[in-house]
């Protein structure tokens, strides 16, 4: 028996529904998502990323708002596109208090695309970095104290800085990834590694 559908009140509310859900797709045409990041050994790691020619195309803005997501969610205070397997010269700056990095200074997340360092202070000072391509594995590492920057937000827009201290580190870190380099290359002993948990007794004391 063929189903009757269509008596005036039901087509008025499906019209009414359509319209409802047209408008929230609109509204919010795709919603962030958690990627995978990728570990040490995976090849992509070890490339030397590409140059962002197209900061406003709809493929870096998307891994932007993904990279986002995903930093937070995994405790981190910085990721570089190469560890969601992006070959793409940019990454996000995101220093804050977390549980990975208790004592991390806190900013607003930033989109940093093709970074580079203008200059450096002679100094270098030691502190402690993990990465989440490497999880379970501290490194008590040599970084500028001081460093002036230059990178392209995500609106297109070129800035200079002026970094120290812990973001001057996230920033290096997060270079390093764009140029194939990982934190445990830096060590100047394999004595300055440590693991995931004693870090965490240093930390908390
Ligand atoms: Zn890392």
């Amino acid at each position: 028996m063929p189903v009757q559908v269509g008596t005036g009140g039901e087509k008025l509310l499906y019209r009414l529904l359509h319209a409802y859900i047209k408008d929230v797709y609109l509204a919010c045409p795709y919603m962030p998502e958690l990627l995978e990041v990728i570990e040490l050994g995976n090849l992509i790691l070890r490339q030397t990323a590409q140059f962002v020619e197209d900061v406003q195309s709809d493929r870096i803005q998307t891994l932007i708002d993904n990279l986002l997501v995903t930093v937070k969610e995994a405790n981190g205070v910085g990721i570089a596109a190469p560890q969601v397997a992006q070959s793409d010269r940019l990454f996000i700056v995101a220093s804050r208090p977390n549980l990975r990095y208790p004592n991390a200074p806190t900013m607003e997340p930033t989109a940093m695309i093709n970074p580079s360092i203008l200059a450096h202070s002679d100094e270098t000072v030691k502190g402690w970095e993990g990465c989440l391509s490497i999880p379970g594995i501290r490194g008590h590492v040599p970084r500028y104290q001081a460093i002036e920057v230059a990178y392209t937000d995500r609106n297109g827009r070129r800035h200079k800085q002026e970094l120290t201290d812990f973001v001057a580190r996230i920033f290096q870190h997060e270079l390093d990834h764009l140029n194939g380099i990982v934190f445990v290359d830096r060590l100047e002993s394999t004595q300055d590694m440590i693991t995931e948990r004693e870090y965490q007794r240093i930390v908390t004391g």
